[in-house]
């Protein structure tokens, strides 16, 4: 914390190192690609090759914000190094911020950069079932007690002899075998041992080129042991991501966006052996410079889980990614806004 408030006193001190992430051999206009260029005196950058000006956070999350890259960088920060992260409300009070909602869409535009297209998908043995998340709580009421619950697919890496690798978790449109295929061939490798409970959704792996491990529960049953320790880890995943939506966000995490919970959730639980927190705001930051602007319309915007496509998937390759929001398009020169 000290090394933060040190290196981050100043605007300048930020947009410094945000220039420094986003282009570490020096300045490359995002317009036409060209290498080469000055800085002006208000600290935008002016390309030699197209004459287009524009400044480190264009076409970036800190696009024409309002708040101080400072208070930025500070709620980041909390962000990436709390355990646990931090609520919007927590955030509000911890930095003054004037509205629940600035801070609220803050921390939103943080988890909406976590997903990284194209990232590795689980492989070895990989536990996957499916459970409902969020939603009511039981004698809660009045606000605390809105959404319902979603339908939410969880594979976890499991590692010999015990622990836990990597997860990935995303909401299902339901628990049939077009949306479980779906879930698997997007996060688990091909070859992959995947272990699931008896539920049919889960029949047809092997065709997927999965080797497929089914635990009866009916089988364990008639063997004396519990049903519900089949799949321990992603039972234990689950079982932490509620724990989470609970604690830190004291069950505010409403259903329309349980998902980007759940993605921040997904980044903690793969980093939580990172030792050095620094680190993992470095990594934020790194992921938000190169993430295009996130629309506050598009933050409020109900998102519900989208029907996967009707067509089985391929057993070569993956369909796409259903998780990928539609922002994440290919980068067009109509994206970089002058500001002044
Ligand atoms: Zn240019």
């Amino acid at each position: 914390m000290g090394d933060f408030q040190a290196w981050f006193r100043t605007d300048a001190d930020c947009l410094d190192y945000l220039e420094w992430l986003r282009w570490p051999a020096g300045f490359v206009c995002p317009a036409c690609g060209d290498g080469g260029g000055w800085r002006l005196g208000d600290g935008r950058f002016m390309c030699s090759g197209c004459g287009g000006r524009t400044s480190v956070t264009a076409g970036t999350i800190f696009d024409r914000t309002r708040t101080p890259l400072t208070v930025w960088f500070t709620a980041c920060w909390l962000f990436a190094t709390g355990k646990d992260g931090i609520s919007a409300l927590s955030l509000k009070r911890t930095l003054e911020i004037g509205s629940y909602q600035t801070a609220w869409a803050m921390l939103h535009r943080l988890r909406s950069v976590l997903v990284r297209p194209g990232r590795d998908r689980l492989a070895g043995t990989v536990e996957v079932d499916e459970t409902y998340i969020g939603g009511l709580e039981p004698g809660l009421s009045g606000g605390r007690a809105r959404g319902k619950k979603i339908l939410t697919g969880i594979a976890v890496e499991v590692r010999e002899p015990r622990g836990f690798g990597r997860c990935r978790m995303r909401s299902l449109a339901d628990a049939s075998a077009t949306s479980l295929h779906a879930f698997v061939t997007d996060h688990v490798e091909q070859g992959a041992r995947v272990v699931t409970d008896g539920w049919q959704g889960y029949r047809g792996l092997e065709k997927l080129g999965y080797v497929h491990d089914r635990r009866s529960q009916r089988a364990a049953r008639t063997r004396g042991e519990d049903p519900g320790k089949l799949l321990p880890a992603v039972h234990r995943v689950a079982s932490l991501a509620k724990r989470w939506l609970l604690g830190t966000h004291q069950g505010s995490a409403d259903s329309a966006h349980l998902a980007s919970y759940l993605n921040e959730f997904v980044f903690r639980f793969n980093r939580r052996r990172s030792r050095s927190r620094g680190m993992v705001f470095y990594r934020v930051l790194e992921l938000a410079v190169a993430h295009e602007p996130v629309r506050y319309q598009d933050l409020i915007a109900t998102r519900r889980p989208r029907k996967v496509p009707p067509a089985p998937p391929q057993a070569r390759g993956h369909p796409q990614s259903l998780e990928r929001p539609p922002a994440n398009r290919p980068w067009r020169s109509t994206d970089v806004r002058y500001s002044g």
